[in-house]
């Protein structure tokens, strides 16, 4: 174990004893081919190595698809949208993605052990946020599947746009395959999907449901690799619609490769959110959405809290009461039912992380209270860790307030009034997200209304249903994913 100095801080409450689920219930190959046409097959590309980040296991080698291997996949997508798919009634469509919806509820142990082990994520937070909220979204959709008509205001009911490519990351693996393929899949089109190189496996799991499902061949098709695979499939001349979330960087490397081409896109990219915190705020409540909003999933959240903007005269109490609460985090093994910050997805994001950390700690320097905090706790020695932490002092124009850190990092900034708030709040080149913390109603629509993000929580943080539009104004990206109006990105 390795001790990360103890800085200012509490001694853990109380001891707890490890609780770590069983990975026997999930059954690795040692590799992986492709998903194209209902079967798995060997790709014509290398392949590739996915790890446990938490341990550094390997845990399997999975096929890196070649341009051929996409064209493949996007042929045999074309083939089941022109021939069963895009010809199916929405009735027929529904029972699919139904059927797919309750195949997930039956193996959520199996997929939430899997995730888990993949990415780094605590057991509980698989199991109790990422599939439950991925079947919804697929019993979600699949209630649309017949009421198109109704989604998309129009004469009679809109036509799908035919094969949709979609490239996911690696923050939530199975829950943005969900976002992406029920609302596909509900609106009749077919997909090919690359999952993100460092969380391949439960897509390719996905692949086994479908099969299970008896998704006629071809609607969806799994194409594992990296980089180079998501640029073979945006820019295919066949693919009707791209749908992208990942780094602001890469989406508008998309828009390039897109723009002069009829294809529909919808980009779902970084954030900065502010969540902000009134003086008349419950502050227990405030500090606990303080601490969903950015350790959650270990910070690796679009939409995380990462810039905590909270009224000056509460500051010193807010930041007490936080320091505590995070003094309470277990930091470790995922799969412990107890841990609440598991490991950091890969040895890339750790060092970006880091390096991030260390810019803030210069930014911020250590005089007029302002500093780099940690709560005391043992890191494991393999593995990918980063404690959380916590900067105070910080000012808009450090780096570390205004880039996407993507870690369990918290930027702290304070502001006198509404008005102000709003402007720092809104001083970022993104705006995907923001949180409200106060006892008046007024005040929580008067903010919603002036903060340029594309979902604004009032009282709460972190909050998904699939009922919701979720989506970014600026560099966060366009388009709208959930709800109804996560249809109109896939019909004509
Ligand atoms: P990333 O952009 O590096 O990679 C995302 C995906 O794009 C991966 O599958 C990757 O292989 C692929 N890719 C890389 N280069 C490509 C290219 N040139 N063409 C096509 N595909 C390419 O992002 P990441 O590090 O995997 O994920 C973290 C980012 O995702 C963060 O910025 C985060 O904010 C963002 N994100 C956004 C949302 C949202 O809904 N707005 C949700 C989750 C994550």
């Amino acid at each position: 174990m390795v001790k990360v100095p103890e800085t200012a801080a509490s001694a853990p409450l109380f001891d707890y004893a490890p609780a770590p689920e069983s990975r026997a219930i999930v059954d690795i190959r040692s590799s992986y081919g492709l998903f194209v046409d209902g079967e798995f097959v060997d790709g014509q590309g290398s392949s590739f190595k996915t790890v446990n980040p938490a341990t550094e296991e390997v845990l399997s080698e999975v096929a890196e698809a070649s341009d051929a291997d996409v064209d493949a996949a996007v042929k045999a997508a074309r083939r089941a949208h022109s021939r069963v798919w895009g010809r199916m009634s929405g009735r027929e469509r529904a029972k699919y993605l139904y059927r797919i919806a309750r195949i997930i509820q039956e193996r959520a142990r199996e997929i939430a052990v899997l995730e888990t082990l993949d990415n780094g994520k605590p057991i509980k937070e698989s199991r109790d946020v990422d599939v439950p909220t991925a079947a919804a979204h697929f019993f979600y959709y699949a209630g649309w599947a017949d009421k198109l008509e109704y989604a998309v205001p129009g004469n009679g009911a809109p036509q799908s746009l035919g094969v949709a490519g979609q490239v996911i990351p690696w923050n939530f693996p199975l829950l943005m395959l969900a976002w992406k393929i029920a609302p596909a899949l509900a609106a009749g089109n077919t997909v090919v999907l690359k999952p993100a190189e460092t969380t391949p496996l439960t897509a390719l799991l996905f692949a086994e449901i479908c099969q299970q499902a008896d998704l006629p061949p071809g609607v969806v098709n799994i194409v594992t690799g990296a980089g180079a695979t998501g640029q073979a499939l945006v820019a295919h001349p066949d693919v009707d619609k791209v749908a992208f979330t990942g780094s602001t960087e890469v989406g508008r490397r998309i828009a390039r490769t897109v723009a002069g081409t009829d294809k529909k896109v919808t980009l779902e990219l970084g954030g900065k959110a502010a969540n902000i915190v009134f003086e008349d705020a419950p502050v227990d409540q405030a500090v606990e959405g303080i601490v969903t909003g950015i350790f959650f999933n270990q910070g690796h959240v679009c939409c995380a809290g990462s810039r905590l903007l909270v009224q000056e005269s509460v500051a010193e109490e807010v930041l007490d009461r936080l320091k505590r609460r995070m003094a309470t985090l277990r930091v470790g093994d995922p799969l412990d039912k107890n841990t609440d910050v598991g490991a950091i997805n890969s040895a890339e994001q750790l060092a970006r992380i880091t390096e991030l950390a260390r810019v803030g700690e210069d930014e911020v320097g250590t005089t007029g209270g302002a500093g780099r905090w940690s709560p005391p706790c043992d890191l494991p020695e393999r593995g990918f860790w980063f404690p959380p932490t916590v900067f105070t002092g910080v000012s808009q124009a450090h780096r570390i307030a205004r880039e996407e850190i993507f870690g369990p990092v918290l930027s702290v900034l304070t502001f006198r009034t509404a008005t102000e708030a709003v402007e720092k709040a809104n001083n970022t080149p993104f705006g995907l997200s923001a949180g409200v913390w106060t006892e008046k109603g007024s005040r929580i629509l008067w903010m919603a209304n002036q903060l340029r993000a594309g979902v604004v929580w009032a009282n709460t943080f972190n909050k998904f249903d699939p009922t919701s539009p979720f989506g970014g104004y600026k560099e966060s990206g366009y388009g709208r994913e959930g709800g109804r109006h996560g249809l109109e990105g896939y019909l004509k």
